[in-house]
């Protein structure tokens, strides 16, 4: 039997507000102590009233029109109701029949074949509190809660199950997560659990479908592919075994790299949705949606082919210069730096490979961000600048940034008091030549039989005397008139 692979993706996203969904309090519960952030209406205290956060039905209403959906003027919210200890009302306000947006799409790129994923919606509704389960010394188990997590705006983006590998899910959250971070909407931090993803995957054969499983407990891209590569497999083995495939809701457990049953699958009206009576229904009028649209940057495919065309760089270094706003960000203030005739002589392909060479390996080394380094654009610039002008070669170069980047210091200061300057008088470097050649008789002589390679190798050596200061080609040249 051939088969066919049909994934959709259900992604929950924190939104950045600095208040929670239908109270005051603060969304900053990851660094306060549990239970601190909490009042009668995040603990779902009886007749209490919510009010609806404006900031948090803008950010969703940003993030659907990146995501290229309609937003209808009118739109509700409702409660789903399910008991389970972490949810302090025993119904979660989500939205239900009209939600804030639809009927939007998503473009990803695989190995060069685009294809547009369509969103179903992108909907707003609470978090739940979050439980620790312990054990104490004696063995026995507990749970504590902690509620300040309780009622942080949460934004749901359901795709289409237009997904037809596990490689196509992997991107479109990539995506999605770039995205995101560009509309400046979400940490959207899976470790923390501020992006989160349940997957839907089902086979197909010709004009059958077999039924659809629901994977949870994914924390990391890398966790949803293995995930649904391993559910992949799974179901086609029970499939051509003859046994019955059922629909349900499986968790992943990462230690093991597999899934395993955790309950039979919910179908919506297990959650007797209704209206939520508390809250008005919401009109969105396209003046406010066009006040939001006009606050969207350049989201992350725009730039990227920007970068291609503007600064004429390959698809691979446009791709991962703007795999975050502010790696792009710092490119982009180096490039205002740069002059048009720099700029013409192939500066910005040079400011890429520094960004995506030394740069990148030591920002990983100390597992910083960009923004957090202390070499600013302006001092990358200079620094190149002094390579272009003779002042540094690359070799020093590199010396000389790993300098800056620990020091902060800017490349001239660096060089003085380093020295590290160039060594470009031929009568300074005349006397190491000398020495060269007479220390590698062979090489010379092969030289003198016309191999390069000896040549390069003397080279080598000047450079390796001079602890990389003297300027290459006049190491070249002094060596070819000398060994004659
Ligand atoms: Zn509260
Ligand atoms: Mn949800």
């Amino acid at each position: 039997m051939q088969f066919e692979t049909v994934i959709g993706l259900e992604v929950h996203a924190q939104l950045l507000t600095s208040s929670k969904m239908f109270c005051r309090c603060s969304t900053d519960y990851i660094n306060s102590p549990p239970n601190s952030h909490v009042c009668p209406v995040c603990l779902g205290m009886p007749g209490v009233l919510p009010t609806i956060n404006r900031q948090a039905v803008e950010y969703t209403i940003m993030t659907a029109l990146a995501l290229n959906c309609e937003i209808p003027s009118s739109t509700k919210f409702d409660r789903k109701n399910y008991p389970y200890p972490d949810l302090m009302k025993g119904y979660q306000i989500s939205q239900y029949d009209m939600p804030l947006s639809r009927n939007g799409w998503l473009e990803i790129d695989n190995n060069g074949e685009k294809k547009r994923i369509g969103i179903t919606r992108v909907h707003l509704e609470e978090d739940v509190a979050k439980l620790l389960h312990q054990t104490d010394l004696s063995g026995e188990s507990y749970s504590l809660m902690d509620v300040n997590r309780a009622g942080v705006p949460l934004m749901e983006m359901v795709s289409e199950p237009n997904m037809s590998s596990p490689e196509e899910a992997r991107l479109y959250l990539t995506n999605l997560h770039s995205i995101l971070r560009y509309l400046g909407v979400s940490t959207a931090n899976m470790e923390d659990g501020s992006f989160r993803c349940d997957a839907n995957i089902s086979l197909r054969s010709g004009e059958k479908s077999f039924p659809k499983v629901e994977v949870k407990n994914m924390n990391s891209f890398k966790a949803v592919y293995s995930a649904l590569k391993y559910e992949q497999e799974r179901q086609q083995k029970v499939i051509e075994e003859g046994a019955h495939l059922v629909q349900e809701t499986r968790g992943w457990v990462e230690e093991e790299g597999i899934t395993v049953s955790q309950r039979s699958k919910e179908y919506a009206h297990d959650y007797r949705y209704f209206p939520e009576p508390d809250l008005p229904p919401l009109t969105v009028e396209s003046p406010w949606v066009e006040e939001i649209r006009a606050q969207i940057p350049e989201l992350p495919n725009a730039k990227r082919q920007r970068f291609q065309s503007e600064y004429g760089l390959s698809a691979y270094d446009a791709d991962l210069l703007t795999s975050s706003r502010e790696f792009a960000d710092y490119f982009e203030s180096c490039i205002k730096f740069t002059a048009a005739e720099q700029l013409s002589n192939g500066r910005a392909k040079a400011v890429a490979n520094w960004m995506l060479g030394e740069f990148l390996r030591m920002l990983n080394v100390q597992g910083m961000r960009i923004a957090e380094s202390r070499v600013t654009p302006q001092q990358l610039t200079d620094m190149m600048d002094m390579i272009d002008h003779g002042a540094l070669s690359v070799t020093l170069a590199k010396q000389v940034f790993e300098e800056m980047f620990n020091t902060g210091e800017t490349a001239k200061e660096v060089v003085d008091e380093k020295g590290l300057t160039q060594i470009t008088g031929e009568d300074e470097i005349g006397p190491i030549i000398d020495q060269v050649i007479q220390d590698n008789p062979k090489a010379v002589g092969d030289i003198k039989q016309g191999k390069s390679k000896a040549l390069k190798f003397l080279t080598g050596q000047v450079m390796k005397q001079t602890k990389g200061r003297a300027k290459p080609d006049l190491v070249n040249k002094l060596l070819e008139e000398k060994v004659q």
